[in-house]
């Protein structure tokens, strides 16, 4: 048996499922999920010593590659003075001002500790600064795990959700209406039948939980102006495009303006470190100032504050952002002409450091078409890359995710596996 195998039963005794959060169980594709020693780069080592090229990152937050000298250096020494002090540190002024100059839509910050945290406080803010209860979001884009935002699309057009989760009462969800991504026609509707209850849209502009799916411009355009006629507040998750698919997110990139934004991931640079924030007139109805309550023991924490800086500053280097969109760029258009090469329904995208691979004749651009992708050779596929050391998430609904660390090398022989896994599949 394998270390992995030995770990995983292991693991299964003491947690459910033996992993602390769902899709490291390799549920969806099958097999005995590796369990991770070390990482450098653009590679990471699983129990048997087995070395992987990894195309998660920590699902986002690796942009920089793994163990960056100057990041492990920072964590170092703040650790050495002192780990948590539950009292404000300058450090964390430093953070929200960086945040704010990068993304200059978020007038004022609160750091929080996870992207649930930041998509649910900002939830909370959106209700309490409108005084309304409806919210907006779109099958497909997922916000974290907070009971309302757990919900899938109701039968019938514009019924509210039902939940996706058990544990969730209806009571919880009967708020959420649940529209599809890329729809304007239905975000109109919406909006004239319910638009002056709705507290606030929330969605990924970039998304990627199901898979890579891009907004079209006017999809976001739409829903700021209906956002602005009726008075709701229009929230961006860029917990995973934030400074992943540019410097400002991907809100630079439409340029549209949200009222709030969600960030997470690469802000904390693989350390719990989350953030929400926008406009000043609607931070300042949370406490301390405002009626709406949100607080962390430990938000704001000093040493993941130093990892979260230091990313935020290696991230500033020229080109950075030109660099990683071309490498990324690369990969994806390497899949893409294997694919046509093999004649397969194979194909892929790419938007700054974050990739989708699809099972499709095309690029998917909804929920529905990404549904009807061939999922079910995505697994037969992972398990292909896998066993040649390339680690892609190990469900067909994730995107993927490059590093500044991936070079040509690590990318043209990911793209050689990649051509000699399709022989396979053909097979
Ligand atoms: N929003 C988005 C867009 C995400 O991708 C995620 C996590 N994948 C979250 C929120 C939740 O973040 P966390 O896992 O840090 O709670």
């Amino acid at each position: 048996m394998s270390n992995n195998d030995t770990l995983f039963q292991r693991a299964q005794l003491s947690t459910p499922g033996g992993v602390n959060s769902p899709v490291r169980a390799f549920r969806s594709v099958g097999g005995t999920p590796r369990f991770i020693q070390r990482a450098e780069g653009a590679h990471f080592w699983d129990a048997d010593d087995k070395k992987y090229i990894d195309y998660i990152g920590s699902w986002g937050p690796a942009i920089l590659g793994h163990a960056h000298p100057e990041v492990i250096q920072a964590v170092q020494e703040a650790a050495a003075r002192g780990l948590s002090f539950g009292a404000p540190t300058e450090g964390e002024i430093l953070m929200a001002e960086e945040i704010c100059k990068l993304v200059p839509s978020i007038e004022q910050v609160r750091l929080v500790s996870s992207g649930t945290e930041a998509t649910m406080s900002a939830l909370r803010l959106a209700r309490g600064a409108t005084k309304r209860d409806k919210i907006i979001k779109f099958e497909g884009c997922y916000h974290g795990h907070a009971d309302s935002l757990l919900v899938k699309a109701g039968s019938g057009l514009l019924t509210f959700g039902n939940p996706t989760s058990a544990g969730v009462p209806e009571d919880f969800t009967k708020h959420t209406l649940v529209l599809d991504y890329n729809n304007c026609e239905q975000l109109e509707a919406a909006f004239k039948e319910f638009g002056d209850q709705i507290a606030c849209v929330i969605v990924e502009p970039v998304a990627g939980n199901m898979n890579l799916i891009k907004a079209t411009p006017s999809f976001l355009e739409t829903m700021r102006r209906l956002c602005d006629d009726f008075g709701s507040i229009l929230i961006f998750d860029e917990v995973m495009c934030g400074f992943r698919v540019a410097l400002g997110g991907a809100q630079s990139i439409y340029n549209i303006t949200p009222d709030l934004t969600a960030l997470g991931k690469v802000i904390g640079g693989g350390l719990p470190v989350a953030a929400f924030g926008g406009k000043a007139s609607i931070m300042k109805h949370l406490a301390p100032l405002g009626g709406v309550y949100q607080a962390g023991t430990l938000s704001g924490n000093p040493v993941a504050v130093a990892a979260g800086l230091t990313t935020l500053k290696l991230i500033q280097a020229p080109d950075f952002y030109s660099h990683l969109s071309a490498q990324t760029k690369r990969l994806a258009d390497g899949f893409n002409a294997i694919g046509q090469k093999h004649g397969l329904d194979f194909c892929a995208d790419s938007i700054g450091g974050m990739f989708g691979i699809y099972f499709n004749s095309k690029v998917p651009t909804s929920y529905a078409e990404m549904m009807n992708s061939k999922n079910s050779a995505f697994n037969q596929f992972f398990h292909l890359m896998l066993d040649q050391g390339v680690y892609l998430a190990p469900s067909a609904f994730e995107a993927g995710f490059v590093s500044i660390a991936h070079n040509n090398d690590i990318i043209d022989d990911t793209l050689r596996l990649t051509d000699e896994a399709l022989s396979e599949l053909k097979k």
